[in-house]
């Protein structure tokens, strides 16, 4: 089938993969000029990671990524006033974890397609026609196109969604925060594979040094701090964040004045989206446009992999019938999806507390996290997937086509 495949950060890139090699031919439509680079660092585990390994990506992203070994909740003057060793972690994961940026995981996925994907940066759809036997598709930029199947993989904000299922609000679930993240370089405070954070009053910032003398700094705000508004431009956006944490104390001011080195901003509302489903006719969603479980899941990367995976090979295995395939990808996927977001929900009034007692309260529950019990309690059903997938054998498919070939050639 030809197969047009919307967003080229995560879900985009590993649905080409698998795609390809069961003999489709792909293309990929990407908003941004190129491939986006630098951005936030993620935690890696479960089943994605597992499909990574499939993919013989694993070392490779575990090579750009980092063994973290701390997490530690700071005090106004620095000092650690709660957090872990990440020791429970490794032994919860069996060492299958790892913490990479994005983008890192985005390229490794990208730069292993074949010639059957051809990739177009710059440009967007813009209107999809479903006739039942084909997706009509026109875009900004590039000539109008015919495909047998359309995939959104464009993300929290996906075009695709919106011209097929319609207004993001309706399918939008807000979990109360907002969130920015910036990188910048030479940064003078380092603690080496420390994920350092301070908190105050439904306001963190947190820092994470990296490669390259750059950190990357993440702050999570409550939406009250924005009063309904959002931001859109690097310069609202700095500013936003500067009248928000001006009063953070500990380190605050000495990162604030460093924003305007920074145009680059991510800068988004924390939000899941929840739909009643995720197909309609010839077209597909995958990744966060299905069902973002959004920063507090914490596992939407490899979730992202996991659906492109479980797509490809629900096609493979009903020969390319795509009603069968959509049909069994929703019903083994959905019902685990939910549960991530529900478990992501439901920590969501803790992530930032809002009050300093709140903080005090979290730092202590994180100072007992070093005890297995209660690290088991807390994370341990969402740090394991218990969701078996089939082997599909993609992959295995175009050798055997091949072998076949070759063998009736004889
Ligand atoms: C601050 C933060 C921290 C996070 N931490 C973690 C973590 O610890 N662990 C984890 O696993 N996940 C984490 N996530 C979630 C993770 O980043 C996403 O779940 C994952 O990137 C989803 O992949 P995706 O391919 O579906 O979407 P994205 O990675 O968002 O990619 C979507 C792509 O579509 C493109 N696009 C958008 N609109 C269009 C359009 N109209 N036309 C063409 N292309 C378009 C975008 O440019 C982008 O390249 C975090 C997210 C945030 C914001």
């Amino acid at each position: 089938m030809k197969i047009l495949i919307s967003g080229a950060g995560v879900a985009g890139p590993a649905a080409a993969f698998w795609l390809t090699r069961s003999g489709h031919e792909v293309v990929m439509v990407e908003r941004s000029n190129e491939l986006r680079s630098g951005g936030y660092v993620i935690d890696f585990w479960g089943l994605g990671y597992d499909i990574a390994e499939k993919m013989g990506l694993l070392a490779q992203i575990r090579g750009s990524g980092y063994q973290v070994k701390e997490v530690r909740f700071v005090n106004e003057n620095g000092k650690r006033r709660g957090g872990f060793s990440t020791d429970i972690f490794t032994k919860m994961t069996g060492g299958r974890f790892t913490s990479v940026q994005r983008s890192e995981v985005s390229a490794a996925i990208f730069n292993a397609l074949d010639d059957k994907t051809t990739c177009i940066f710059g440009d967007s759809i813009t209107s999809l026609a479903d006739d039942g036997e084909g997706v009509n598709v026109e875009f900004e930029n590039a000539s109008p196109g015919r495909f047998d199947l359309v995939l959104g993989a464009d993300g929290l904000h996906s075009k695709v969604r919106e011209l097929t299922f319609g207004a993001e609000t309706q399918f939008e679930k807000p979990l109360g925060y907002y969130v920015a993240a910036i990188n910048i370089e030479g940064y003078p405070h380092r603690d080496e594979l420390v994920y350092v954070s301070h908190a105050v009053r439904g306001r963190q910032v947190s820092r994470f040094s990296m490669r390259g003398d750059r950190t990357l700094f993440l702050f999570v705000f409550r939406d009250e701090y924005l009063h309904g508004s959002m931001p859109k431009t690097a310069e609202q956006q700095r500013t936003a964040l500067r009248s928000i944490f001006a009063a953070g104390g500990w380190e605050c001011s000495e990162i604030l004045t460093r924003l305007d080195e920074v145009d680059d901003i991510y800068f988004d509302r924390v939000s899941q989206i929840r739909m009643p489903s995720w197909t309609r006719g010839r077209i597909g969603l995958i990744g966060d446009s299905a069902a973002c479980v959004s920063l507090l899941a914490g596992e939407g990367t490899g979730l992202a992999i996991t659906e492109a995976y479980v797509l490809a090979g629900e096609l493979l295995r009903s020969n390319n019938d795509h009603k069968a395939a959509f049909a069994a990808y929703q019903e083994r996927l959905m019902p685990f999806l939910s549960t991530k977001q529900n478990s992501a929900a439901a920590f969501a009034s803790s992530f930032v507390p809002k009050s300093s007692l709140g903080i005090t309260f979290r730092n202590i529950i994180t100072r007992l996290m070093s005890i297995r019990p209660v690290a088991e309690y807390f994370v341990g059903r969402d740090l394991r997937d218990h969701l078996k997938l089939p082997d599909y054998g993609l992959g295995k498919h175009i050798g055997e086509k091949a072998h076949a070939a070759k063998s009736a050639a004889n």
